[in-house]
């Protein structure tokens, strides 16, 4: 069974008793508010005040180094990002059913990193959004509903978007139209494996319309490598006549470092491309961006328009998210100290046996920790090793089905001092703890 994702180092509410007064209060009252909606990190939750680049500071002036935040991808609080967003914002900011220089700039330029054919872009306001429309398109262009995920799976919030993020699911199935593929552990399996969810849900009678992935695989446990292994998935959904929908929400803007988008790593061809988190390094923008032909056979159906996306002040921090990333050379940052963390972390796996394997792409690493050779899965050690990097003020979080997977995902400023510092305190917290404390066996609400 898929741990679901929001308790993937989550906080339990059993454990306040060992916390101060002032956090067991503020957790308290919290959750008089948001109920069972409430989700926090850790078993000693943070509040922050301030971000700056790499690092989140709390009210104590103490600083956290943070190597899990993708979404203010070019560094907390960028003050270029913070210029251009702040000048938008003092001048207009309107929806986008008027002209506007700044969303036609930021259009173009998107759409010039793009396969030359997927020429139209729809703005939204987050990843969720994005693949919404995205599984709508499909199913119009399609005539089908019948979609392919893989196992753990995440790709937003809305109803039709949790139907196919099987790690959102507490209890149940998936809905009849969805197929759940395993995560391309065997990347030599996925292509099969993807064939035969089609001709299962034709089986069933239901058309198929879409396989949707995120290309970097992050709530599944991170899987990049071999790159191009993508490419014999993609060939058999354009063989059936489907849809590849290249989710960009993770491995979008560069993370992966050698490409702004994690489908090129691939090689593959999307027929619709998914935006969303780091796009305006902390302002919600999101977009889906396709064929004209795609998009034209929905808009005579239904059309498309979404109030806040694409507005003047979105275009400006997308602007200046394109600007900094080029002129900070972040690609290129996120292969050379994306290189050198996943280095330390494979020395680390050669003298600590519970690291059962290191994965991943530029600044976005997963490290698998096992309990033994046959690769069972350590849980509680990640859930562990994830809270004892918090009290070294180290920020990293869980991914994976099981969720033993520690996911490193710093902004894409990361410096190689910053890295070094995590793989020491990797080092120091694998040799001395392993143990789960209390807290983290405490049950959620
Ligand atoms: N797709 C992927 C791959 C994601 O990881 C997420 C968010 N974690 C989403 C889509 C949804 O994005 P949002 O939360 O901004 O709606």
């Amino acid at each position: 069974m898929t741990k679901p994702i929001l308790e993937l180092n989550a906080f339990g509410a059993g454990s306040t008793a060992v916390l101060g007064d002032a956090l067991a209060a503020a957790i308290a009252r919290r959750t008089r508010l948001f109920g069972a909606a409430s989700v926090l990190f850790y078993d000693e939750p943070l509040e922050f005040v301030h971000g700056e680049g790499c690092w989140l500071y709390d009210a104590a002036g103490t600083a956290y180094l943070d190597a899990y935040n993708n979404v203010p991808s070019v560094g907390h609080c960028h003050p270029r990002v913070v210029d251009a967003v702040t000048r938008q914002l003092s001048r207009l900011n309107v929806h986008n059913r008027y002209l506007h220089p700044g969303i036609m700039e930021y259009a173009e330029r998107l759409l010039a990193s793009m396969p030359p054919d997927l020429s139209n872009i729809a703005f939204t306001c987050t990843g969720s959004e994005s693949n919404d429309l995205a599984l709508r398109l499909a199913s119009s262009f399609s005539g089908g509903d019948g979609v392919i995920v893989t196992a753990a799976a995440y790709h937003g919030n809305t109803s039709r978007v949790t139907e196919v993020s099987p790690s959102s699911y507490k209890r149940g199935m998936p809905p009849p139209h969805v197929r759940v593929i395993p995560a391309p552990d065997s990347s030599a399996a996925f292509a099969a494996d993807v064939a035969a969810a089609i001709a299962d849900l034709a089986d069933h009678g239901v058309k198929f319309s879409a396989l949707i992935v995120d290309s970097i695989f992050s709530s599944d446990g991170v899987f990049a490598d071999p790159p191009g292994f993508l490419r014999a998935a993609v060939d058999v959904v354009h063989r059936a006549r489907g849809l590849f929908i290249a989710d960009e929400v993770q491995p979008g803007f560069g993370r992966t470092g050698t490409a702004l988008w994690g489908f090129q790593r691939h090689g593959v061809h999307p027929d619709i491309v998914t935006l969303g988190k780091p796009m305006g390094n902390g302002y919600p923008i999101g977009a889906a961006i396709t064929r004209p032909q795609i998009l034209d056979g929905f808009c005579r159906k239904v059309g498309y328009f979404n109030t806040f996306g694409g507005s003047p002040v979105a275009a400006a921090a997308g602007l200046a998210v394109l600007d900094v990333l080029r002129e900070d050379g972040l690609l290129e940052n996120a292969v050379t100290v994306g290189g050198r963390l996943k280095e330390g972390l494979a020395a680390l796996s050669r003298r600590h046996a519970v690291i059962g394997d290191v994965r991943g792409a530029g600044l976005y690493l997963g490290v698998e920790l096992v309990e033994n050779d046959a690769g069972t899965p350590a849980a509680q050690l990640a859930t562990a090793v994830i809270n004892d990097l918090r009290k070294r003020r180290i920020l990293i979080g869980a991914a994976g089905r099981f969720g033993n997977v520690l996911k490193l995902r710093p902004p894409l400023c990361f410096s190689a001092a910053n890295a070094d510092l995590v793989i020491a305190a990797l080092d120091e917290v694998l040799t001395h703890a392993s143990r789960p404390t209390p807290a983290s066996r405490a049950p959620r609400p």
